[in-house]
């Protein structure tokens, strides 16, 4: 009962009056009913099903957010909650973790609160699966910084521009899927600048490969990127007229084939509202939507004939309508992903801040959720392997070093087992010897789909998570395809159709019409198509290779700073709200190692301070430590912490820190030293 009374921050003078405004969890005192709000709480802790079970009774009293520790657990509700008004950004203005009920709110400002105390960078990483609700959480992030740092009416344009690039890289970027009908089709990693102030001052968004294939080809119940539709639906009459464009889907091939061009939940003629208002603050022209600005003739001989050097001479041969599709193709998806990296680079320049004086950040990354669909080609290949490279540094920065600290620090400890996915993470990259890493393979010539899997095959015969119908046994071989792979990832095992790899991989644009873009005289496709590039005689990098690389500089970027986690979980697989489909979510709260991080939190330490600073801090609330403690740190921290009543139940002492298991002790602490 004290526990519980702590939790909900009633014996606390700070956020007696916040939580009285709260009127959700107001009336909902009785545990059982509402749960744990963290589930380092739970009695049955190891228990799987008691997990669930607190997540569920929360989840039907609108509950949607969980707490393992300062991690967040979200559970997708599928409906609009009174939850995120201006009123519950202000209760959740500095104040501490566990004074109120859980809130992405609550996460946003501690995240916040700390870079500000400590002069630090941090990243908040939201994950799940599509649809489990990551970009939404994203944005109720960017507007609780929006709306809750302190403002000047000079930096109010600079928070406008940060709200207004969401519409636009969501026209861009998302589509309707058979998961999600706003699914983000790139990863995004945004830094927020802040000054010394908490002024929010600037920021940089960096974009992960986008699904460019959804340009040329969508699934049945799928669509191409929301801006088509958009600007067919919404965009005024002379515009239409003046790109030669009619109303009706049904004309365009690349807008047809998922056969769904309306959606029920998207209103394509309001949204283009916003993202031509959205343009208009990001100060973009309205001259730069256009046409790509290459003469008709010029673009039907790039599109039918190949151009082939012989010696001296250029000889034009036809394609076939095959190679003539194929080139429409690539090119669509070249126009399409270079005018993103554009677009993205456009709106970083609105973003900037040219101001040289130090600014702290904090990063956010929502990134594609593991996706596993019935057929599964190269880009749910790339998706899921970025999956698993954050689950690594997930590992990494929490359960491997929380326990490796532990170990340094001289603690005793119970190591807690858990599954580390880095030997799937070597077996996509390994030198030599990973799927794609080898660009041998991949490169074009003889190589065809077929021969990539039989070299695969030779490659990792023998690995416990790569499975063929040759390598098969016979219950699995009847599962599988000649030209299917299998890969066990952390997540579950996903089967890959290799129909296509080699084609997607290279991403081969003809140079003769990239030589034909480049004389484009529309301004941002001679940007998109420079000069160096068409020039040059260098092989290009496939696109996993690239892929590989910008994912290694995201982890370098993310492992600088310290961590914040949003675990985001999908209620259901119809999108109804009210639904909690027990085994989905299960299923998540395994492969998310949520169980494990609770072991590790669980038998761990809330909070950890070099006795340095501890001291430094606190030493004005006893007096032996007022005004200088002289003797040896360590001892000092004891006899402060004795003076302050810590039962040994509560910490612990390292090597070089204090431990402290329960938040409450630092948050009391915390407390004595603002009355003093
Ligand atoms: P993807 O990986 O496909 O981009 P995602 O995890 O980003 O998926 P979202 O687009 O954030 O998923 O969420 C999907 C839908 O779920 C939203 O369009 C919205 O309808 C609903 N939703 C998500 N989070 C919330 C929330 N906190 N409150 C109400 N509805 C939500
Ligand atoms: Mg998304």
């Amino acid at each position: 009962m004290i526990l519980f009374t702590c939790l909900f921050g009633l014996d606390r003078g700070k956020g007696k009056g916040k939580v009285r405004q709260l009127d959700l969890e107001r009336a909902l005192t009785a545990r059982d009913r509402v749960g744990v709000q963290d589930m380092v709480l739970l009695d049955a802790h190891n228990s799987e099903t008691a997990f669930l079970d607190n997540l569920k009774k929360r989840f039907s009293e609108d509950l949607i957010y969980t707490y393992i520790g300062t991690l967040l657990i979200s559970v997708n509700p599928y409906k609009e909650l009174d939850i995120y008004s201006k009123r519950h950004m202000d209760i959740y203005m500095v104040v501490n973790f566990y004074e109120l009920p859980p809130h992405i709110y609550a996460l946003a400002d501690n995240a916040y609160q700390t870079m500000l105390a400590e002069s630090n960078n941090h990243f908040i990483l939201i994950s799940g699966e599509s649809g489990a609700g990551k970009t939404e959480a994203t944005k109720k992030i960017l507007q609780y910084y929006a709306v809750s740092c302190p403002s000047s009416s000079l930096l109010n344009s600079v928070r406008d521009q940060m709200l207004m690039s969401n519409p636009i890289l969501e026209a861009f970027g998302n589509a309707k899927t058979l998961k999600n009908d706003n699914s983000s089709r790139f990863g995004k990693y945004m830094d927020i600048q802040f000054d010394c102030q908490g002024d929010a001052v600037g920021g940089h968004i960096l974009s992960y490969l986008l699904e460019k294939s959804r340009v040329v080809h969508q699934n049945h119940g799928e669509r191409n990127f929301h801006i088509f539709y958009q600007l067919l639906d919404g965009g005024d009459e002379d515009l239409l007229r003046q790109l030669g464009l009619g109303r009706d889907t049904q004309h365009y091939n690349y807008l047809l084939q998922g056969e769904c061009a309306k959606v029920s939940s998207i209103n394509d003629r309001n949204d283009w509202k916003s993202v031509k208002n959205a343009l208009l603050v990001m100060h973009f022209e309205l001259s730069d939507i256009e046409l790509i600005g290459v003469h008709v003739q010029v673009l039907t001989e790039a599109l039918t004939y190949r151009k082939i050097e012989a010696r001296a001479d250029e000889v034009l041969c036809p394609f076939t309508v095959d190679h003539a599709i194929y080139a429409r193709d690539a090119l669509a998806k070249a126009i399409y992903g270079r005018t993103f990296t554009w677009l993205v680079n456009r709106i970083n320049e609105s973003l900037e801040n040219q101001d040289s004086t130090r600014k702290t950040v904090i990063g956010l990354l929502d990134i594609y959720g593991f996706e596993v669909f019935s057929v599964n080609s190269f880009e749910q290949f790339c998706i899921n392997y970025c999956n698993e490279k954050l689950q690594q540094l997930f590992i990494q920065l929490t359960l491997k070093a929380e326990q490796e600290e532990y170990e340094a620090e001289g603690i005793e400890w119970e190591p807690v087992q858990f599954f580390n996915n880095k030997i799937i993470c070597d077996m996509v990259e390994e030198k030599h010897r990973g799927i794609i890493s080898d660009e041998e393979c991949l490169m074009p010539g003889d190589a065809t789909d077929l021969t990539f899997l039989e070299k695969m095959e030779k490659k990792m015969g023998n690995h416990p998570h790569f499975i063929t119908q040759k390598l098969a046994d016979k219950k699995t071989r009847r599962t599988l395809e000649r030209g299917d792979f299998r890969l066990l990832h952390y997540a579950g095992e996903v089967t890959y159709c290799v129909v296509g790899f080699i084609d997607k991989n290279n991403d081969l644009l003809y140079r003769h019409l990239k030589e034909v873009m480049k004389q484009s005289k529309n301004s941002i496709m001679q940007q998109c198509f420079s000069s160096d590039e068409v020039d040059s005689r260098r092989r290009p990098e496939t696109v996993a290779t690239q892929f590989k690389n910008s994912l290694q500089g995201l982890a370098e970027i993310l492992m600088a700073k310290q961590a914040w986690y949003v675990r985001c979980l999908k209620s259901n697989d119809s999108k109804q709200s009210g639904r909690f489909d027990d085994m989905l979510v299960r299923h998540q709260v395994k492969y998310l190692g949520l169980m494990e991080h609770l072991r590790v939190r669980r038998a761990g330490f809330a909070y950890r301070k070099r006795y340095e600073d501890f001291l430094k801090r606190y030493k004005p609330l006893c007096p032996d430590t007022w005004p200088h403690w002289r003797g040896v740190p360590a001892e000092g921290v004891e006899r402060l912490v004795q003076h302050l009543g810590y039962q040994p139940d509560e910490y612990t002492m390292g090597r070089t820190k204090i431990f402290i298991r329960y938040a409450r002790t630092l948050f009391a602490t915390e407390d004595a030293y603002e009355l003093c």
